[in-house]
């Protein structure tokens, strides 16, 4: 990295200059992953599969360790690559959001014997019952908020429900500011050790009950559930810019995905857009 002046939102790659590789170093014996969990759209099923483990970053290779030892050729940008182009088919047009996709290295958000798992078009859990969302959604949900009327424009937006903190590094390189709450605490400490050593500046991590929004900080100009509820809370509804785009999903065992758009002050239009699958919304902090 340079002494440059920098503008924020950085991309991943220019924080990392071109000599930083993130792939994660690999053992002689190549990393096969433990278990075929991947298949799109059972963000349930697949939060059931690692239910007791650690989190990933407690068995990860410590950040700064990471860095030093990475010998392994950059292969994570061509299956990425494989990734975003399906995306892409899926109807993603949205060339920002792709690209954001392309830069953020998803394999560094799952733990590492999921690693080569990351790249396919699936949830994969990431402990306490939780998952990493399925790479089509977040990009579709992204790709919805964006479609605002001052052309893509973001300046503040709220994620709730952070997980591993994946989303928010790909919302990161379309929102000037990007808040994202998580309620359960290790998993809130997982994304901030996964997020550090890609050195992100407008990302910032909440502990708390996004059921309740961030009013400290609103109103936002977009607002994504990453958990589905039975309805989106009002507090949230209050807390959108008037043309702000709201996205999550809604249901339980049936899921839509619905966005809703801030009219007027005391007006929101809703729409449905698709079915999906998502780890339950819930109240209160753990
Ligand atoms: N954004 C993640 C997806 C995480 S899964 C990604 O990048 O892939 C959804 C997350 O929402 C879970 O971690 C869950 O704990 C969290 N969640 C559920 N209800 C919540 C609430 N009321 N407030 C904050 N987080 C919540």
């Amino acid at each position: 990295m340079t002494g440059k002046t920098k503008r924020f939102p950085l991309s991943l790659s220019a924080v990392a200059g071109k000599s930083v590789n993130w792939e994660r170093p690999t053992s002689p014996t190549s990393p096969s992953p433990s278990k075929a969990v991947a298949t799109p759209q059972t963000a349930t099923q697949n939060a059931a599969q690692h239910v007791n483990r650690k989190p990933a970053a407690a068995m990860r290779t410590a950040p700064a360790a990471a860095v030093v030892e990475r010998q392994t050729p950059l292969i994570s940008d061509a299956v990425r690559h494989a990734m975003v182009a399906r995306i892409g088919k899926l109807g993603v047009r949205d060339d920002k959001v792709l690209r954001a996709m392309q830069t953020v290295p998803r394999h560094l958000f799952v733990e590492p014997a999921l690693a080569s798992q990351a790249y396919i078009d699936a949830s994969l859990p990431i402990g306490y019952h939780q998952t990493i969302s399925q790479p089509y959604i977040v990009a579709r949900m992204i790709e919805v908020m964006r479609n605002n009327a001052k052309g893509g424009e973001l300046n503040r937006v709220l994620e709730i429900g952070t997980g591993c903190g994946y989303q928010a590094a790909v919302l990161s390189l379309v929102a000037k500011e990007v808040y994202s709450i998580e309620r359960i605490k290790p998993l809130h400490e997982l994304a901030k050790s996964n997020l550090r050593p890609l050195r992100i500046a407008n990302i910032r991590l909440h502990y708390g009950d996004g059921m309740l929004g961030f009013p400290q900080v609103a109103p936002f100009d977009g607002i994504i559930l990453a958990a589905a509820g039975i309805e989106v809370p009002q507090s949230l509804l209050e807390q959108m810019t008037i043309g702000g785009r709201l996205v999550a999903p809604v249901g339980t065992r049936h899921q839509i995905l619905q966005l809703i758009e801030r009219v007027s002050k005391f007006e929101w239009s809703s729409e449905t857009l698709e079915e999906c699958h998502f780890v339950p919304l819930r109240a209160g902090t753990v």
